[in-house]
């Protein structure tokens, strides 16, 4: 399995950093996991087929996790793509539909089939993969209750397995906690080290994880205890780099 990892930035914009995306391939799949701005960028920059993609993946509607999809969708019609691609979103699939169609991109006239899908079905299609709900847009929970919003709260972290080892992608996370169990025992785990805290992260130690990589922008008193303390299975994960298992 090769990970690339397209985008290692943090909600706030940075002139060095796409936002978050991940390029998840095996002998016999491609994946693309968050699709951030900066992702169609990527893609080109690596030249990577039209028809390459067999589905790409949403963990959550914040914008560092989604803001490239139009592009990309726009990017693999001129393309001429052909193939059909999934696109597997965490929530509110009509919805996303309509705003295709609010910014005139009609699935109609692709020559490939865009099939929009809840992630919860990705197994179905992809059992290499699962997927876990996390606890990242909890915070949210008063503000949408008491506006009575249809937002669904659904942010989850992913995983691909592989007889090598399984790699766990956590997205954004309030607390590592939410992803105990299914972190445990990953060969690779890409991790958000900007919204947890320290501890949360040194807790990682405990869960037999041979690489732990650290995205979303690391907060420095991490950044601080990782040099002070070096541990060989943490290392800061670096846009464009290839990690294999
Ligand atoms: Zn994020």
């Amino acid at each position: 399995m090769q990970i690339r990892i397209l985008g290692t930035g943090s909600g706030m914009p940075n002139q060095e950093l796409n936002n978050s995306c991940v390029l998840v391939q095996t002998d016999s799949r491609t994946f693309l996991w968050d699709a951030g701005e900066g992702c169609s960028r990527s893609l080109l920059d690596i030249q990577m087929p039209e028809n390459e993609l067999d589905a790409v993946l949403i963990t959550h509607f914040h914008p560092d996790h989604i803001s490239g999809i139009l592009m990309l969708i726009q990017m693999l019609y001129l393309q001429g793509r052909k193939r059909e691609l999934r696109l597997y979103l965490p929530e509110r699939e009509n919805e996303f539909r309509a705003m295709l169609q609010f910014f005139y991109i009609f699935p109609k006239r692709f020559d490939f089939d865009l099939q929009i899908l809840p992630l919860s079905r990705v197994s179905e299609e992809f059992p290499e993969i699962s997927i876990c709900k996390n606890d990242h847009l909890l915070g949210y929970k008063d503000l949408i209750e008491s506006h009575n919003l249809p937002n669904e709260l659904r942010a989850f972290s992913l995983k691909l397995s592989s007889p090598q080892g399984d790699f766990v992608y956590s997205s954004d996370l309030q607390t590592t906690d939410s992803i105990a169990d299914f972190a445990r025992g990953a060969h690779t785990l890409l991790v958000d080290s900007g919204h947890p805290e320290l501890q949360q992260i040194q807790k990682l130690r405990d869960y037999g994880i041979k690489r732990i990589l650290l995205t979303h922008e690391c907060r420095p008193e991490t950044k601080k205890w990782l040099s002070e303390n070096p541990d060989s299975r943490y290392q800061e994960a670096i846009q464009g780099h290839k990690y294999v298992i």
